[in-house]
Order: structure tokens, then C-alpha cells, then sequence
């Protein structure tokens, strides 16, 4: 008896599991069915509410003003909504029947838009890129907020609402302003560059009735081409050092920018950022100083139209730049250089004739070059060890950085037809390079003087190891980039490598 009813307690027990999961699934396809079922819900903006009543059995309705789009609604609130929470401003939505019955918080994108003016109201008249105005109401959120003109704002545009305040971006974040000390003389192995920008930039500047009297006009900027770190920044503040010169007026003014930094992610931002900087460098020419406007990196913000990268770039930016550019003919004393190691990528109109016509190439230092470039940071007065003079340590170190062979082997590149090219130190010493050499030996140097309390020379030994470790640091850091980019950057392996291998690698 005690058996059998195990056995249908038993069977009582795996019924009822069966049931159990049997009515899990069916909630489940329910679910599923409901989910199916369930009309979309429309995206609005809330306004305020618009009126709020209790009945007699205590049940509060309310009704608020919304805009779905362009359409501006009354709709009636859903009971399970806490009507004291709905904020002008919030996105909410509503049912196919219209009824309002969620919240979901404040959208955080919208357009950008500088405030003009703040009304005795709270609103706000706001004007987009183009300076067109329009009067705003402000979301909760900022209702109390103090706002002041020329405050960015995200509104959105279909409700007409201010959503959010964003930190003030001034230009003066963006463009460093300095009156540089640096001359000519600072620079080494450069000679032709130089004496290509000084007649192009500095005698029609210096001469200029001169220029009048023979018909001809003065550029109005300047473009340096070439691979990072080979002194182009160096030339561009001797310029603006040198225009001053012979000037009542004192120094000159070197405003520079980055491109990729004037790229800003808001419509329109980018363009009044451009427009601030050629106010500025008018303003600052007024009281007669020249002004050297130096936009660095311009590739990237000059990109040319129609490379898709970005339609901003291409449709807006460009021609706005163009519009200040020409502008400069009436400025006397503005001059804009560019920097770019990317010329291929940059809007040919940006280079016409009567815009930045001069181009000049700044390419890697030669030997030679290199060894005039060693000359500024390895000076006579450097403690040297006796019968070794600054001369010799500086033949010793171009001859070891200069060494085509494996102990200066920095890697290869490869094209997509399976062919290698060698990379040598010598094909991507720049002159910040050589500074750094130079630099770390003169470290090393005073870190021995610190422990031996004695002056130590700097040594060709020394040189040395501040070469070998130049060339490690070197070896490892290229093992990262992008072998494309790099090649058409650095003009290296006819700028098509699709693949790049580790000295190790490729001596294997
Ligand atoms: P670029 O603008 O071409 O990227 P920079 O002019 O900023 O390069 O050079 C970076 C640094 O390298 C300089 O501040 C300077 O210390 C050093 N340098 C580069 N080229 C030279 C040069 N020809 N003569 C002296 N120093 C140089």
C-alpha cells in the first residue's frame, strides 16, 4: 500500500512540474504575442501641462502640451504617469491613441546655437552659424540657470526649446598667441626654404612701395610641406619674428591653430571658430604689428571636396576659409602660413594663385644638413674631452646616424606586390630627431656629473648610447602605425606600403 502510494505521489509530483512548465510557455507566447501586438509609440516633446482635474472618485486627470514633430498636441495623460514630474523640455511618449505614457528623460543632442540675448522672461534669442535668430523657451532643467550672451546652448529645434547649456568655447582655448624670439639663425640646414620665404613674405612686406612701384603684390600666405618635425613651425615664427623687424611697431604676432582642433563636432562651429581667428589677427594688426596666422595640420581641415570624409569639411568650411583668405588683401599686415604633411589631401582652391600660392618642401635633413642642425644643440661651449672638439662629435654622430646597414635597421616596408623596402634610421631622421639625440646624451651627461661630482664631457661614447636609444625607441614605437598612412606621410617606399615587418623580422 505504502509502495503504490510513493509511486502516485510520485506521478502527483511530475503532473504538476508539466503543468507548471506547460503554463510558463504559454505566458511566454503571450508575451510574445502582446509584444507583437503592440502598436509603435510616437516620440514628442514635452511643453507643460495644461490642465489637471480630480474626479469624484479621487482619480486625477491631466492633460499636457506636447510637439511630436511638427505637430503640437493637448493630449490626455495616462493615470500611471507622475504628472508632477513631467518637465518642459523631457522627451515622453505617446500611444497610438495619443495618450502620454512615459517619460523618458532629456535628449542630449540637438543643434548648437549661441545665445544672443536673454529676455526679462527667461527666453532666450538664440542665433545659429549663419546668424540667423530665434526666440527659445528654456527646458526645466536650465529654467534657473544663469545664461549669458554668447553661452552655447543645445535647442531643440522642433519644439523650440534650450535643452542644456555647454561650457563656453572660447577661440582663445584654441589659438595660441605668442610673439616668438626665434630667428633665422635658430634654424640649420635650411637655407633655400628660408630664402624662398623671406622674398616671398618678408621683402613685400618690408618694401612694399617699393613692390607698388613695380606692379607687383605680395602673397597672402605661405605653404609648408613636408614630414613632421623638420622645422616648418621653426620658419613660421622666424617669420613672424622677423617681419617685426625694422617696424616701429615691436614684435610680430605669431596666432597659431591645429586643424583637427577647429573640426568641431557641432554644425557650424568650426566656421565661426575660423571667423574669430581672422577677427583676432585683424585686431591685433591694428596697432601695427604683423601677424603671422598659422594653421597647422591644415590637410584636415582643408580637406578636398568631395573625399566624402566629411560633408562639413567639404561644403562649408572650405569656402569659409576662402572668404577670410581673400579678405586679407585689405589686412596689410596679416599673413597666413599653412602647415601640411598631407598636400595631396588638401582643396586645390586653397592653393590658387592670389590664396597660399608659395609652396615650399621642407623634407628630411641630408647629412649635410643634419650636421647643420647638430651645430645649434651641440655648441662650442659644451664641455668636451681635451683634443676632442664639438666638430668631431658631430662628424662621429651623423656618420653613426646616417649607417645604412643593420645595427640602424628600423624595419621594412612592403608594397602589395610582395617587394620590401629597407628602412633605415637615415630615412626617418627629422630634425626634432636629432634634438632628442642630442638631448638625451646631454641628460646622460649630467646625471654622471650629478654622481661624480665632476663636469663630464659630453663624449662621441655618450652620442652613442643616446643614438642606441633613440633608434630602440624608434624600432618599437613604428611597429605601431598605420604602414599606409605613414608611407604617403613620410613619402617613403613611393607612399604605397600596404605591410610593415620588424628589422627582426625581415633579417630572418
Ligand atoms: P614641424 O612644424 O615641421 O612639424 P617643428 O618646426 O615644430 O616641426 O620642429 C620641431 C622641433 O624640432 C623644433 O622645435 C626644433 O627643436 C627641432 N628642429 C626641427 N627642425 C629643425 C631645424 N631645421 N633646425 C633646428 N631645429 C630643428
Amino acid at each position: 500500500m505504502a509502495a503504490r502510494n510513493d509511486q502516485l505521489a510520485a506521478k502527483n509530483h511530475a503532473l504538476a512540474e508539466a503543468l507548471t512548465r506547460a503554463g510558463k510557455e504559454l505566458g511566454k507566447a503571450k508575451a510574445q504575442l502582446m509584444q507583437l501586438a503592440q502598436p509603435p509609440l510616437t516620440f514628442a516633446t514635452m511643453i507643460g501641462i495644461e490642465g489637471s482635474t480630480i474626479d469624484d472618485r479621487g482619480v486625477r486627470h491631466s492633460s499636457a502640451e506636447v510637439i511630436a514633430g511638427s505637430r503640437r498636441m493637448i493630449v490626455p495623460v495616462a493615470a500611471n504617469v507622475n504628472v508632477a514630474r513631467l518637465a518642459c523640455g523631457e522627451t515622453v511618449t505617446l500611444n497610438d491613441s495619443m495618450v502620454l505614457v512615459a517619460q523618458r528623460g532629456v535628449e542630449q543632442i540637438g543643434m548648437l546655437r549661441y545665445i544672443r540675448e536673454v529676455l526679462d522672461d527667461g527666453r532666450l534669442i538664440v542665433a545659429d552659424a549663419s546668424g540667423n535668430a530665434v526666440a527659445v523657451r528654456r527646458s526645466s532643467r536650465i529654467a534657473s540657470m544663469t545664461v549669458s550672451a554668447r553661452d552655447r546652448v543645445i535647442v531643440d529645434t522642433s519644439s523650440h526649446i534650450a535643452l542644456e547649456v555647454l561650457p563656453g568655447e572660447d577661440v582663445t582655448d584654441l589659438v595660441l598667441e605668442e610673439t616668438p624670439d626665434i630667428t633665422f639663425e635658430d634654424i640649420g640646414g635650411l637655407e633655400e626654404q628660408i630664402g624662398r620665404i623671406r622674398d616671398a613674405v618678408q621683402l613685400p612686406f618690408l618694401h612694399r612701395s617699393l613692390f607698388e612701384r613695380y606692379g607687383l603684390k605680395a602673397p597672402k600666405g605661405v605653404l609648408l610641406y613636408g614630414p613632421p618635425g623638420n622645422g616648418k613651425t621653426l620658419i613660421a615664427k622666424a617669420v613672424a619674428h622677423a617681419l617685426a623687424q625694422g617696424k616701429a611697431a615691436g614684435s610680430g604676432v605669431f596666432l597659431s591653430v591645429k586643424g583637427p582642433e577647429l573640426l568641431n563636432k557641432y554644425v557650424g562651429e568650426s566656421e565661426r571658430l575660423i571667423r574669430m581667428i581672422f577677427r583676432r589677427a585683424r585686431e591685433r594688426a591694428a596697432s601695427g604689428r604683423p601677424v603671422i596666422v598659422f594653421i597647422d595640420e591644415m590637410d584636415s581641415l582643408l580637406r578636398t571636396r568631395g573625399t566624402g570624409v566629411s560633408s562639413d569639411v567639404e561644403t562649408t568650411i572650405v569656402p569659409q576659409f576662402l572668404a577670410e583668405l581673400d579678405g586679407v588683401d585689405t589686412l596689410d599686415n596679416v599673413m597666413v602660413i599653412g602647415a601640411s604633411n598631407r598636400i595631396d589631401m588638401i582643396d586645390p582652391a586653397v592653393l590658387r594663385p592670389g590664396r597660399l600660392d608659395v609652396k615650399i618642401r621642407v623634407e628630411r635633413p641630408d647629412r649635410h644638413q643634419a650636421e647643420q642642425i647638430l651645430h645649434h644643440y651641440l655648441t662650442d661651449d659644451l664641455p668636451t674631452q681635451p683634443g676632442v672638439d664639438v666638430d668631431d662629435l658631430i662628424e662621429t654622430m651623423a656618420g653613426d646616424i646616417y649607417a645604412r646597414d643593420t645595427h640602424r635597421h628600423i624595419a621594412d616596408l612592403g608594397d602589395d606586390r610582395g617587394r620590401w623596402t629597407t628602412l633605415y634610421l637615415a630615412d626617418i631622421v627629422s630634425g626634432a630627431m636629432l634634438k632628442n639625440i642630442v638631448d638625451r646624451a646631454k641628460t646622460k651627461a649630467v646625471k654622471a656629473t650629478i654622481e661624480s661630482e665632476r663636469n663630464m664631457a659630453m663624449t662621441p661614447e655618450l652620442l652613442e648610447q643616446a643614438i642606441d636609444d633613440e633608434y630602440r625607441e624608434t624600432t618599437d614605437a613604428i611597429l605601431d602605425v598605420d604602414p599606409e598612412q605613414w608611407s604617403r606621410i613620410n613619402n617613403l617606399a613611393g607612399g604605397h606600403a600596404v605591410r610593415l615587418r620588424s628589422a627582426a623580422e625581415g633579417r630572418r
